[in-house]
């Protein structure tokens, strides 16, 4: 079953790693879906809130402006009324009047209506009532006032109630301006009411200039008369009316806009604007208004103010709360997950762990069991504290005759040991120890009293009673607290190897004997790749033969060249490396130094072998030939020496002749020869005896030699003939040298013969002449000193 299959997904079709972010995600999304629509709704709520708080303000503020349009219509009809019902009014009547009037009006007035001819004599009248220069004037088209022209009638302005008029316009003919005069006859019906068209108002504060006319005429009640008695006018200021007494622009909610709605619709003019900027929004509201015969739409909309004012903070309240609590909410979510599939990936991690050691366990358990059985040399017995068996392996099977079902919980460990041995050892371990040992005990006694781990050597028994000499260590098996629960016996069939150890160790005793009576020593020499060398075997003989103990040759040889003669030590080293190199038997004498035999010659023989890793072996002998040698030095001198006169033999001669010639020749030195023969020496012989002859040679030969140099060599060649060897002369040096050996033969007198005499040849040694050449050239030399009368030194013969 594989990992993933165990671990219960959450998400089946996404890998656990993207399912808590997945998880994480959809929260998010889905709280922000959730915040987006709480905000919509709170956001239509607080739409709804704002346009009903709006159309409470806009109808409030209509009804405000109504009331005003209204008022003004009631003031001025009070006034008219003022008129009708008076036959005359004194300006101070007007005034008094008019003043409490104007409220939201610019001015009122009062417009006689006056007949042409009446003209002069009410200017004279008036100038009188107002007590300043009266004339009826009409208005220019720059604005100011002159005398007007003579007209039918007239409605001059005769009184004027304002509030800040700048200049009164006291006189003015309203019929002689067309607006004003088209406003007068749209009015001139009885009750009737009429309103300018837009104006700039005269004598007025720019800023409230643009206003309106409204005009009323005043019927003298039963008058027949179809023309009005006179006028009584308002003029009022748009701005005035609208914006007087409300919040100011800065602080004002509303946005108000006034339009004149009379004439066509292009040229509805906006008779007031606030001045503060409205706001962008699709609040709005118009309502109409009407003041005497005129309409005019009221429209208005939310101000910067209002929109500010209302502002509201709940939907960013809500996307940010809502934000929040999402993000919290996916940050829960996906630490809650995480933290889960943590705890999962541990719990699988585990898992796995202790599939994998409850996997190993059952490997080792099965390889131990491999092992137990594979194990068929070694008995490996277990038992329990009882000492009952519980593990039989195939060994053990093999070794004692019993199978492993017959030996399991049946047998105990005792009963596979021999009883007499185990007793003994018994009895043996309770007086070593000091107290009762039984002989189940003494199995593992002295393991565990002596904490050894070594294996003792018992006698066993098989099933069909035979016995067997085995290794046996008995161990005890702790569990895990390190409790004893039984014991562990491995034994091993030590029968056979106990039969070899025996014959080896015969074996090595006959070698120590053989060896002990050969003379030398017989070694094992190793010469290792990286020239090291040790011997591996060395027969007592070797010590004596170079003074050193065997275990240090065993160790290292180094010691033994160091014994070897200076001389010697190059050429025995090289006879060795060339028997290893040609696997060729080594011989070599060589001499050795030894600190208290001296120096001593040995012989040395030996084969070699190679060894597989790449050193060589060899076997051999030594012995101690210095004896040998001293009889061949002896018989060697014996050989080479005459022995009648004691100095060196014809044999000798020849050898260094020729060493000497090749001497000569290879370094170009001079050499010689002086060759003598006794004068009449067989008279000697035959008149004195054999004996004195003998006596002359002897004699003579000592003369001579007294004479010689250590260099020269001196030998009998025969008879009575001489020869001397004069290595480094050349012929004259050998002559002058011959010539004192003739003085010193002849001067001397042999005692009971006289005088002896003798016969010189000399020959010097030629380059590239041979040893017959020059022998026969002193020959020679002697035979003419005989035919020259003899007693004489020849000299050498071209
Ligand atoms: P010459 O002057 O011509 O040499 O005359 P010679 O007598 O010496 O002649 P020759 O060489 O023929 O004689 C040598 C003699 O030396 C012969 C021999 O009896 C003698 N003689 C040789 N060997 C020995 C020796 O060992 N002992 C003795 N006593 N005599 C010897
Ligand atoms: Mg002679
Ligand atoms: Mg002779």
């Amino acid at each position: 079953m594989s990992m993933h299959g165990v671990r219960p997904k959450m998400l089946g079709f996404v890998s656990e790693e993207v399912s808590a972010w997945l998880v994480a995600l959809v929260a998010l999304v889905a709280g922000g879906l959730l915040t987006a629509f709480l905000a919509l709704a709170t956001y239509e709520l607080y739409q709804q809130q704002l346009r009903q708080r709006f159309e409470l303000l806009a109808s409030e503020r209509y009804s405000r402006i109504e009331e005003r349009f209204e008022d003004q219509v009631q003031r001025l009809d009070g006034l008219r009324r003022f008129f009708v019902f008076a036959t005359e009014i004194t300006l101070e009547e007007f005034n008094g009047y008019a003043r409490p009037l104007l409220h939201r009006t610019q001015a009122y007035s009062w417009a006689p209506r006056v007949p042409g001819p009446a003209r002069q004599a009410f200017e004279q009248r008036a100038t009188q009532v107002l007590g300043r220069p009266y004339e009826i004037q009409q208005l220019t088209d720059d604005g100011s006032l002159r005398v007007s022209p003579a007209r039918p009638i007239y409605y001059p302005v005769l009184f004027t109630q304002a509030l800040k008029l700048l200049r009164q316009p006291l006189g003015l003919d309203l019929l002689s301006q067309a607006l004003r005069q088209d406003t007068l006859q749209r009015a001139a019906k009885p009750g009737s009411m009429a309103v300018s068209a837009p104006l700039n108002l005269t004598d007025v504060e720019p800023a409230y200039a643009r206003g309106i006319l409204m005009a009323a005429p005043v019927f003298a009640p039963h008058d027949p008369d179809p023309q009005p008695r006179g006028y009584v006018m308002a003029v009022i200021s748009m701005r005035q009316l609208m914006a007087e007494g409300l919040p100011n622009a800065a602080q004002d909610n509303l946005v108000v806009r006034i339009r004149d709605l009379s004439g066509p619709d292009s040229q509805h003019e906006v008779l007031f604007q606030s001045d503060n900027r409205g706001a962008s929004s699709t609040l709005a509201a118009s309502h109409l208004l009407h003041l005497a015969d005129h309409d005019y739409q009221l429209d208005i909309r939310p101000s910067l103010a209002f929109m500010q004012a209302n502002r509201s903070s709940a939907v960013p309240a809500v996307v940010f709360l809502g934000g929040l609590l999402s993000v919290l909410l996916s940050a829960l979510l996906f630490s809650l997950f995480s933290q889960r599939q943590r705890a999962l990936t541990l719990v699988e991690q585990r898992t796995g762990e202790l599939r994998i050691s409850e996997q190993s366990l059952r490997d080792t358990h099965n390889q131990l069991r491999s092992v137990l059985d594979a194990a068929t040399q070694v008995a490996i017995v277990a038992t329990n504290l009882r000492g009952v068996i519980s593990t039989f392996n195939a060994g053990a099977e093999r070794m004692l005759g019993y199978s492993s079902a017959e030996a399991v919980g049946s047998l105990t460990l005792e009963a596979l040991i021999s009883p007499q041995e185990l007793h003994q050892r018994a009895r043996d371990l309770s007086q070593r120890y000091g107290r009762e040992i039984t002989p189940a005990q003494a199995m593992f006694a002295q393991t565990v009293q002596e904490g050894g781990k070594e294996a003792g050597e018992w006698t066993l028994q098989r099933k069909d009673g035979s016995h067997l000499l085995a290794n046996m260590l008995v161990t005890a098996v702790l569990d895990e607290h390190g409790l004893w629960v039984g014991h562990l016996a491995i034994c091993i069939d030590v029968t056979e190897r106990k039969r070899v150890h025996e014959a080896l160790a015969a074996r090595d005793r006959l070698l120590d004997k053989l060896s002990a009576e050969v003379p030398g020593g017989i070694y094992q020499f190793r010469l290792r790749l990286d020239g090291s060398s040790c011997f591996t075997y060395a027969s007592e003989g070797l010590r004596d033969i170079y003074e050193i103990e065997l275990e240090l040759l065993r160790q290292d040889a180094t010691a033994v060249f160091e014994r070897i003669h200076p001389d010697d030590l190059l050429r025995v080293r090289t006879s060795i490396r060339h028997s290893a190199d040609h696997l060729t038997p080594w011989r070599e004498e060589y001499r050795v130094l030894l600190p208290l035999a001296g120096q001593r010659w040995v012989r040395g023989e030996a084969t070699p072998e190679p060894e597989e890793d790449g050193s060589t072996l060899w076997h051999g002998y030594l012995t101690d030939i210095s004896d040998l040698k001293r009889v061949e030095e002896e018989l060697r001198a014996l050989s080479v020496t005459d022995s009648l006169t004691g100095i060196h033999n014809r044999r000798y001669f020849q050898e260094r002749l020729k060493v000497e010639l090749e001497r000569a020749q290879r370094d170009n030195q001079d050499l010689a020869i002086i060759m003598l023969d006794i004068d009449h020496f067989k008279r000697i012989n035959d008149q004195f005896g054999h004996a004195v002859g003998d006596h002359v040679l002897r004699s003579l030969c000592q003369r001579i030699s007294q004479r010689l140099r250590r260099t020269d060599v001196f030998c009998r060649l025969g008879g009575e003939e001489f020869m001397v060897l004069c290595p480094g002369s050349n012929a004259e040096q050998a002559h002058s040298l011959a010539l004192e050996l003739w003085q010193g033969v002849r001067s001397v007198v042999v005692e009971g013969v006289g005088q002896v005499t003798a016969s010189f040849g000399v020959a010097g040694w030629r380059p590239g002449e041979g040893a017959d050449a020059l022998l026969l050239r002193a020959d020679s030399g002697v035979y003419a000193a005989k035919q020259a009368g003899r007693d004489r030194v020849e000299a050498e013969l071209s």
